[in-house]
């Protein structure tokens, strides 16, 4: 499973997977749970309840890569790149796991 087609329409990530599924995943909802240590410390550091706010460059989407056979790279515009977001991470946010 891998996915066939990568799509930013207005506020969502649209992820056609090679079996024939779709994700759609909200922006803030993926750059809610990136993956990578920084975010992970922080979102530890300010607990469950936090809810964090992001807007303009945050939720825009500069770049994305395959990174060799399961995960995908996000280059957001405020320059944080380093979530790598493992296919099955992304099918979980999309809601079609
Ligand atoms: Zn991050």
């Amino acid at each position: 499973m891998s996915p066939q087609k990568i799509q930013v329409k207005d506020s969502l990530l649209v992820i056609d997977w090679s079996d024939g599924k779709k994700s759609e995943i909200k922006l803030s909802n993926l750059r809610k749970n990136c993956p990578c240590a920084l975010c992970a410390a922080e979102e530890e550091e300010q607990g469950a309840k936090y809810i964090p706010l992001y807007s303009g460059d945050q939720l825009k989407i500069t770049e994305i890569k395959i990174v060799g056979h399961y995960a995908v790279s996000i280059n957001w515009k405020d320059g944080h790149n380093t979530g790598i977001y493992e296919f099955d991470h992304l099918r979980e946010l999309g809601g079609s796991k």
